[in-house]
């Protein structure tokens, strides 16, 4: 890329000057053509003047020379006079095309190669009183002369131009080019790189996409650390429970007990293994889910109900108020979160503790409330809940059967239906999480 702007910049430039050459060198020519014919017109006249006083006076003509050519034509053509010629040994010129120019119109003016002199000659022709015609002339090669002694100073000024050019376009080109080879050698810190003005929202747009990148592979190899943890802590109890009743070190009274426990675990294991893979296909979601219009406070009832029995064993009730407000969202998607909420105000609640839930509609939107009067989350736990695998105690939500996965399940799938989530907790008072659709 560098080498090809430069290149790009090189060739405009090149054909800049060369046509800038070309152009100063037709002017010039003309303004030289313009400069010796205007000389030979003031010579001719004063030619003119000297003939009509004088006659053919050499003497006088010599004086008037200065490598002008004198021609003298008498009235019929014959030529009188001419100083780098002789004169007897030259034709009529009644038909050279200045003197019968001047005859007819008193002046007259040619370029051509001269018969007489073999050579390209600008010529200048006056009428004089008695009908004859005096004449100068000066060699185009003069003209060429002048030209040639500009013509040096000229390439002088297009080789500096050039060479300037060079100079300009490689500080051009490295003032464009270095920001981005800076951009692509500091990827890691974007912030340091100085670049131009135009080339910044390109920047931020890459270092956004850089950052989000690194976390993602970040929290990626996170999860992964976390899945293997999380499903080999059940599968060791398991394999290790199997490994003593198989050596027969159980008796028959601790035989159940081992069982429950081996249950227990595999229950366990099936419940991280159905949340892993429900998140695997929330992230993996190429496109927007079905979308289709739903009651939220039917949902809610409907979910409440099946977490009912649920409930009563853990002696917490639960129940269900607000008004009936639709929403437009995928019925599977709400149903799961209406139900992880609940399924966790149930979970981390107290024996006579209650769920309520509530919908209803607000200025900024249609919202699901989940109360409880359960345990609580401290402070400095609250804005953490919703990364996956994070317990606010280990123990007790294993105990409980919980995953650590429900609420960035939960979190996914507001994000999916634009919903915001807010957490309003107090230890050991209770949780209210709403849902703003
Ligand atoms: P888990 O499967 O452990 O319940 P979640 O993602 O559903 O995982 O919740 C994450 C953590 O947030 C839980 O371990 C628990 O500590 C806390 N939590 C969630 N809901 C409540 C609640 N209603 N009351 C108290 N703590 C809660």
């Amino acid at each position: 890329m560098k080498r090809k702007l430069n290149l790009h910049f090189m060739t405009v430039t090149a054909i800049a000057v060369f046509l800038t050459l070309i152009l100063s060198l037709f002017v010039s020519y003309d303004m030289v053509k313009e400069q010796v014919n205007e000389e030979i017109k003031s010579y001719a006249w004063l030619l003119k003047d000297v003939y009509e006083h004088e006659g053919i006076d050499t003497q006088s003509f010599e004086k008037l020379r200065d490598n002008v050519r004198i021609t003298v034509v008498a009235p019929d053509g014959s030529v009188l006079y001419d100083n780098f010629a002789d004169e007897k040994q030259m034709e009529n010129h009644a038909d050279r095309e200045e003197i019968a120019q001047a005859v007819e119109t008193g002046e007259g003016y040619a370029v051509r190669n001269s018969d007489t002199l073999s050579e390209n000659l600008f010529y200048y022709a006056v009428r004089t009183d008695d009908g004859g015609v005096v004449r100068a002339s000066k060699q185009a090669s003069s003209a060429f002369g002048l030209l040639q002694r500009i013509v040096p100073l000229l390439i002088g000024v297009v080789i500096l131009l050039i060479a300037l050019c060079v100079v300009i376009a490689g500080v051009i080109t490295r003032r464009i080019i270095a920001p981005i080879e800076d951009v692509g050698k500091h990827m890691d810190n974007l912030e340091t790189v100085e670049v131009y003005d135009e080339l910044r929202p390109f920047v931020e747009t890459i270092n956004k996409q850089h950052r989000d990148i690194m976390k993602n592979a970040t929290m990626r190899q996170d999860f992964t650390a976390n899945v293997t943890h999380e499903l080999k802590t059940p599968l060791t109890s398991i394999s290790g429970y199997a490994e003593l009743i198989e050596n027969g070190m159980v008796d028959e009274q601790n035989i159940v007990k081992f069982a429950v426990a081996i249950h227990k675990n595999a229950d366990r294991l099936l419940t991280l293994i159905n949340d892993i893979i429900r998140l695997s296909e929330l992230d993996g979601m190429q496109s927007a889910p079905e979308f289709e219009e739903i009651d939220l406070y039917q949902q809610a009832s409907s979910t409440a109900q099946l977490l009912e029995m649920t409930a009563r064993k853990q002696q917490v009730s639960i129940s269900v108020a607000g008004t009936s407000q639709v929403i437009r969202g995928n019925r599977q998607m709400i149903e799961e979160l209406i139900y992880n909420l609940c399924d966790n105000a149930i979970r981390y609640n107290r024996p006579g503790g209650m769920v309520e839930i509530e919908v209803y509609r607000e200025r900024r939107g249609v919202v699901l409330s989940v109360k409880d009067n359960g345990i609580g989350i401290p402070p400095e736990h609250q804005d953490r809940i919703f990364e996956r695998f994070y317990r606010v105690d280990k123990s007790r939500s294993k105990e409980r059967g919980g995953t650590g996965l429900g609420l960035a399940i939960v979190k996914h799938i507001a994000q999916v239906h634009n919903a915001s989530l807010e957490v309003i907790s107090q230890p050991e008072i209770g949780t209210q999480i709403l849902v703003v659709f």
